[in-house]
């Protein structure tokens, strides 16, 4: 049992749900670094939504809301920290899951599956019954997409996305909004919409932001996404670091 009091609270716990899905079978070995990877990030922006995330995260749900076939797509890490505000979110914005996984074995997309089943959604995709097909006919493991989810959406959202498989989807005209919190990842650097946050803080607010955006007409929403650049917002993490390096200093 972890204390509540402990000053590194929340980022055991993190850490102890990211143990479990590796013991379960779901989350691959290099999920465990990855999670480690930004850990060190999210020290480097104060392990908060800094102002500038908020900015981005606002940006994205109104880019979600304006399509018409999001997809959020989900891995180990993502499944094992965030299911159930993923299923959430997918239901406040009418959109569908899809699993896709770096290091895909037919065991671990089951296991992933059931557990969405088990939390009541049934219609996962990415499963091993699905049609998966090759985006632009690129013959990679990092292609694959199903054929009624990313493989024919408009916008998704892909948390801790490999920089290959951005990029792929960035050049099939997709937008593509990620969440990493290492601002200087190919990820990151590809994305249409990079929010530089942590999954765990992110979905949340993702979540309240959309049954506030919900209620507003298209131009508004518009509006939101032509004032975003995502490259001064890149910018703005970066500065986020400087200041609270700063603090130490
Ligand atoms: P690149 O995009 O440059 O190819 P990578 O794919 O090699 O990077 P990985 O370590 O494979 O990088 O991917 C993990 C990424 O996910 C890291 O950039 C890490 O900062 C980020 N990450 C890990 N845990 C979280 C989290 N909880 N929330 C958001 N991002 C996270
Ligand atoms: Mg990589």
């Amino acid at each position: 049992m972890i204390p509540k009091n402990h000053p590194r609270y929340n980022s055991l716990i993190l850490r102890e749900k990211i143990k479990n899905a590796y013991k379960l079978g779901y989350l691959a070995d290099s999920g465990m670094i990855a999670h480690g990877r930004g850990e060190a990030f999210d020290y480097l922006i104060g392990e908060k939504t800094s102002d500038n995330s908020k900015i981005a995260i606002e940006a994205s749900v109104a880019m979600i809301l304006l399509a018409e076939n999001p997809v959020l797509s989900v891995n180990g890490n993502t499944t094992a920290l965030v299911i159930d505000d993923i299923i959430k979110l997918a239901k406040e914005i009418n959109g569908k899951i899809e699993i896709n996984l770096f290091y895909r074995t037919k065991e671990r997309v089951d296991i992933i599956a059931n557990l969405f089943k088990e939390k009541g959604w049934e219609n996962i995709l990415g499963t091993n019954n699905d049609e998966l097909l090759h985006i632009n006919n690129i013959e990679s493991p990092r292609s694959t997409a199903s054929k009624n989810g990313i493989y024919n959406a408009d916008v998704v959202l892909v948390p801790l996305e490999d920089g290959d498989r951005a990029e792929i989807l960035v050049n099939s005209r997709k937008k593509v909004i990620s969440i990493d919190l290492n601002p200087m990842s190919r990820t990151s650097k590809k994305s249409t919409i990079s929010i530089i946050d942590n999954v765990t803080r992110v979905i949340p607010s993702m979540i309240e932001i959309a049954k506030n955006l919900k209620n507003k007409d298209k131009d508004y929403l518009k509006e939101i996404v032509n004032n975003f650049s995502n490259e001064d917002n890149l910018k703005g993490s970066l500065k986020t670091i400087d200041l609270v390096k700063g603090k130490y200093k």
